[in-house]
């Protein structure tokens, strides 16, 4: 079962980290071991930074900020250099697939997804940098009235373990070409990728002190990255529950945030939708980086006639996935640790228990090592809509499906969480279609479809609890700047 490649990449590795340039260890010298998910081996490890490495890094990116050229070079020389990332990141595309899988436990399959989107954020912003421009604007007689879009500053960004490429890119990729510098923290549970780009960036020409990247816990390494007060913006992706312990340490510096938190997205399936092509899109939303996806389509709303129908044949589906070691590229890897895999095998226990219906329940392959943190996919039906399953993200592979009666029902289903960030309608009708995407709330709602391939100019980000700001897109290259006004006066 799989290949040597991935499965010893990174083998033995101590990683460092990089600031102002420079491959540094901790100060304190501590190390983080680094598991592999699908045996739960340790393989390498990354350093523990603490409040003095912080302090550091940000000196760094203040520097740069304010000393070097980064920020007030032509834009199209920002984009340059990204462009010129992302093809280091196709030229070292294999390597860095084979690292982001072995570390999150992800198909490699997936990794490789992962590269390809990743490529694509680094060659849309690298060619995005000069196309934002601010305005200029009608005033009074014998004045003229223009705005910039400017840079924040030194921007910190705080990134978690499903994605680690992908998110880290478009961070950096809309915060670089507005002429920010940064300071970047990945989840302990998957840096490596991380420090690799840094590396990349460097060999791209982003000047020293323009990209750093610190490694270690949140509670030490990034409590003291959002609390600093030379930070002029912090943007996290992660839990709601962190995200209001970053907001509440950067309120004391007054900065900006954008917060890219969960969701308990619902695709809508009406009785008259295509069936059959909606079927393996609903699992693949779930089941993709093992439901570890913050816009993983958790909740399948049914409408009544076809109900019967589409659990069956969800039910079939489920019952055939197999869940495996990365490399083994099965339908899905591992979760990412021990503690998230006992979280949703808490949530299964917990509706079992309810006696909500399990309908099917898939498999973990035989030959998967003893050690790994495998979850096999799970179908409930008949969710109880305030049961913990119908409202709390559960992070892995487990779907639950609800029964409606008419469209008003579906709308009050769908919103009937504290979640807003991704939703599904499944109709042949247009009007309905129109209407429904409408009354839904959620950051990006897909008719007959989902996800739509990663959408990296598609701006994302949500309602309610799943956050606020945009990420991707060109939309993002607002969030990554702030509009400075300026008024001539001719008379
Ligand atoms: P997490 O909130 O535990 O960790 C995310 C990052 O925050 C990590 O780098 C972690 O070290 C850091 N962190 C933890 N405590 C901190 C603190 N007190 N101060 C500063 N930083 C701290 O989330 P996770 O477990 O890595 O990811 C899973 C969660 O993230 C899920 O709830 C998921 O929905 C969400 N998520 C959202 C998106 C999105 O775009 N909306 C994307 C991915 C994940």
């Amino acid at each position: 079962m799989g290949t040597h490649f991935s499965r010893s990449v990174a083998e033995g590795r101590a990683f460092m980290q990089l600031i102002d340039g420079r491959s540094v260890d901790s100060l304190s010298g501590e190390r983080i071991d680094v598991l592999s998910p699908s045996d739960g081996r340790v393989f390498a490890t990354i350093p523990a930074a603490n409040a003095a490495d912080v302090d550091l890094a940000v000196k760094a990116a203040r520097r740069a900020f304010d000393e070097e050229p980064w920020s007030r070079m032509p834009a199209v020389e920002r984009g340059r250099c990204l462009t010129r990332l992302f093809q280091l990141v196709e030229k070292n595309g294999e390597e860095l697939a084979a690292l982001e899988s072995r570390d999150t436990g992800k198909p490699v399959r997936q990794g490789k997804a992962d590269v390809t989107a990743t490529m694509r954020y680094y060659e849309f912003y690298g060619g995005a940098a000069d196309k934002i421009h601010g305005d200029t604007i009608p005033f009074l007689e014998g004045y003229t009235a223009l705005t910039l879009r400017e840079p924040h500053g030194v921007v910190v960004g705080i990134t978690p373990w499903n994605y680690p490429l992908q998110i880290l890119a478009r961070v950096v990729g809309a915060a670089l070409a507005m002429g920010n510098t940064l300071v970047i923290k990945p989840a302990e549970d998957a840096s490596l990728t991380t420090l690799r780009i840094a590396e990349l960036a460097l060999e791209a020409g982003i000047p020293e002190g323009v990209f750093n990247v610190v490694t270690g816990y949140g509670r030490t390494a990034g409590a003291a990255l959002s609390a600093h007060p030379l930070v002029d913006y912090v943007t996290f992706t992660g839990s709601p529950m962190t995200g209001t312990a970053i907001q509440q340490a950067a309120a004391v510096n007054n900065r900006g945030v954008t917060m890219e938190l969960g969701g308990k997205s619902p695709q809508i399936v009406f009785a008259d939708a295509d069936i059959e092509a909606a079927l393996p899109v609903l699992v693949n939303a779930i089941i993709q980086n093992g439901g570890q996806t913050c816009s993983a389509g958790s909740r399948i709303l049914i409408e009544k006639p076809v109900y019967e129908q589409v659990a069956a044949a969800l039910a079939e589906r489920f019952s055939k996935l197999v869940a495996g070691p990365h490399d083994a590229d099965l339908d899905i890897g591992p979760l990412i640790n021990r503690a998230q895999r006992d979280r949703v095998a808490g949530f299964v226990q917990a509706a079992e228990e309810a006696g909500m219906p399990l309908l099917a329940r898939g498999t973990v392959h035989a030959d998967a090592p003893s050690g790994g943190f495998y979850h096999a996919p799970v179908l409930f039906g008949d969710v109880d809509p305030d049961a913990a399953l119908a409202q709390d993200e559960v992070f892995g592979p487990v779907l639950a499906l609800f029964p409606f009666a008419d469209e008003a029902e579906a709308v009050r289903l769908a919103n009937g969480t504290e979640f807003g960030l991704v939703a599904g309608v499944w109709t042949r009708d247009g009007a309905r279609q129109h209407r429904v995407a409408k009354r839904v709330r959620a950051g990006q709602v897909f008719v007959n479809g989902y996800g739509a391939g990663g959408g990296i100019e598609l701006p994302f980000g949500g309602f309610k609890k799943s956050g606020h700001g945009r990420e991707k897109g060109f939309e993002a290259l607002f969030d990554m700047s702030a509009t400075k006004t300026i008024v001539f006066n001719h008379g």
